[in-house]
């Protein structure tokens, strides 16, 4: 590695030490490339940090089934990825989990997070440069492409010259405004269940050098939470969220359902942002609740009494002793109680019928086991799905489809990979990590 006061030069410069950042990284490392790592927080993790399982559709064609709109071949690289990825993991000495099922239709391996970003970072340090509170500013590019970026430090402005460079800045979910742009109007008040750091850095340096963006209106992932309640302690991320709003009824402020609930609570945070006010009220009975609220979400999670927790802070939650009662919901919610409980009982007699409207694809059964479990909940967003268009070797490409030379990206700055659907976040950035590593190695190392 050349090194001066403010210019390093470097094989594969990475912008970002989150899932996809550290695993390039590392990747590149460990195979003889020269790195330099740069991290805008204090430390690195990203969002990575608060996650625990890499997993993904079981099978091309679930995923295909799930993600119809998401671009095939990238697909394929995360499904076809996901194994070699975890055993990349385990030879690092990180800790991997038998298999377990994920959102019904997905598969994976609950896997030491801090473990393994602690094993990259390791490897990126003893033969790399990691620089944690670094910004990168600039890109360096011209007509042949990109040679590098400029990065802030506290120590002032470096320059980091290298024959790849990778964003890896986890998206623009925590940014108000391209939120409002790029996935509704509406998503500009979004909560935030991720790392704040996030905010567009590398979609804005990707488009300013030329990239096409891939995913316009391609939504976000995210879950429901409950309104009115602080939701900025990263250890309540999981514990304030409801994903069991998929085995409920969500009711939007005319007291009306909206949405298949049941095909997942990460698509209900879509469905209900498209509602008015971007809120909706989730009825659940007391099977749901036994069944579903106390029990974890994926085998091997904590599953403490969220509705009692909520409650507890202040959300606006109520315990129904029967559906008559949902008639008398608090005006200043702005549900029409009668409505409500004409939606339940609705709801219940077309179950008993077998043809709810909306339909309900996994759990037809109707609520009928008091007393109800009444909560509003909002989305929160944890990914953005649009991003940099890139190709399976996680190349950046323009709006012609031709590679930015030297440009690479991956994880949740890469768009075009889901579309309104999920497939894992952990896998997107571990499998399209390895790939830029491999893409970024200098020729002498390819193998
Ligand atoms: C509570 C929670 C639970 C989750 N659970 C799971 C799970 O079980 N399974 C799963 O698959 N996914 C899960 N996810 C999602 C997963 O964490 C993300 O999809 C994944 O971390 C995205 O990887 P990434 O590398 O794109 O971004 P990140 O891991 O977020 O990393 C991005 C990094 O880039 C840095 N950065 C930003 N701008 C700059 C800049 N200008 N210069 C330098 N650095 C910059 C950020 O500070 C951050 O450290 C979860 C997320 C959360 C919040």
């Amino acid at each position: 590695m050349l090194a001066h006061n403010s210019h390093l030069e470097a094989d594969l410069l990475v912008l970002g030490a989150g899932m996809a950042g550290l695993t390039a990284a590392a990747s590149a490392c460990s195979q003889g490339a020269r790195v330099v790592l740069v991290e805008k927080g204090a430390a690195v993790g990203g969002s990575a940090l608060y996650a625990g399982y890499v997993w993904t559709a079981a099978g091309y064609e679930t995923m295909r089934e799930v993600n119809p709109a998401g671009d095939p071949a990238l697909a394929r690289v995360v499904v076809e990825g996901l194994e070699p990825g975890l055993d990349w993991i385990r030879s690092l000495g990180v800790a991997v989990g038998p298999e377990v099922v994920v959102l019904g239709y997905g598969a994976g391996h609950a896997t030491d997070m801090a473990g393994y970003l602690g094993a990259c970072v390791t490897l990126v340090r003893r033969h790399g440069v990691v620089l944690t509170g670094a910004t990168a500013e600039r890109l360096l590019h011209d007509a042949d492409g990109v040679h590098g970026a400029v990065v802030r430090t506290v120590d002032g402005e470096l320059t980091v010259a290298s024959r790849a460079t990778m964003l890896a800045t986890g998206g623009f979910g925590g940014d108000p405004e391209l939120r409002a742009q790029r996935i509704h109007p509406r998503a500009r008040n979004l909560a935030l269940r991720a790392n704040p750091g996030s905010t567009g850095d590398g979609l804005r340096l990707g488009l300013a050098a030329g990239a096409a963006f891939a995913g316009e209106r391609a939504g976000f992932y995210g879950h429901l939470i409950p309104s009115g309640v602080a939701y900025d302690d990263p250890l309540e991320f999981v514990t304030l969220t409801f994903y069991h709003s998929e085995h409920g009824v969500l009711l939007n402020l005319d007291g009306r359902r909206f949405v298949d609930e049941t095909l997942g609570d990460h698509l209900n945070a879509l469905a209900v942002l498209d509602q008015p006010d971007a809120r909706a009220l989730s009825i659940c009975d007391e099977r749901v609740h036994r069944q579903w609220m106390l029990t974890p979400y994926v085998a091997g999670a904590e599953a403490p009494d969220k509705f009692r927790l909520a409650y507890r802070r202040g959300a606006r939650a109520a315990i129904a002793e029967d559906l008559a009662e949902l008639e008398s919901l608090p005006e200043e919610w702005g549900y029409p109680g009668p409505a409500a409980r004409d939606a339940l009982n609705a709801f219940n007699e077309e179950c008993r019928e077998g043809s709810p409207t909306p339909a309900r694809r996994l759990d037809g059964e109707p609520l009928l086991d008091p007393p109800y479990y009444v909560i509003e909940l909002v989305p929160a967003i944890t990914n953005t799905w649009g991003g940099l268009r890139i190709d399976e070797r996680a190349r950046v490409l323009g709006p012609d489809g031709a590679p930015i030379a030297g440009l690479l990206a991956a994880g949740a700055d890469a768009g075009g990979l889901y579309e309104r659907a999920y497939g894992g976040g952990l896998a997107a950035g571990l499998t399209f990590g390895l790939r830029a590593a491999q893409t970024a190695l200098p020729i002498g190392a390819r193998s």
